[in-house]
């Protein structure tokens, strides 16, 4: 089973990493709710999983234009 990221904002690839326990620490998915979670996290067709995460370009962007984007980029 793998977890592959996608940016949620432009939907770029991020990468495909096989070890969830440590990347979930540095995302923060401890910290969230199950049902925050979920709205994350999806299941794709052959099993795997991909999270709703932000590439490094979008995340450039929005420490630039913290106001344009700010909605986007909170996790509610
Ligand atoms: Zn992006």
């Amino acid at each position: 089973m793998a977890y592959h990221y996608k940016c949620r904002h432009c939907g770029t690839d991020i990468g495909m990493l096989d070890e969830p326990v440590l990347d979930s620490m540095k995302l923060g998915f401890h910290a969230l709710t199950s049902q925050e979670r979920q709205e994350m996290i999806s299941i794709t067709q052959t099993g795997d999983y991909q999270v709703s995460s932000i590439c490094e370009d979008c995340q450039e962007a929005f420490e630039k234009n913290p106001s344009n984007h700010q909605n986007d980029f909170l996790i509610q």
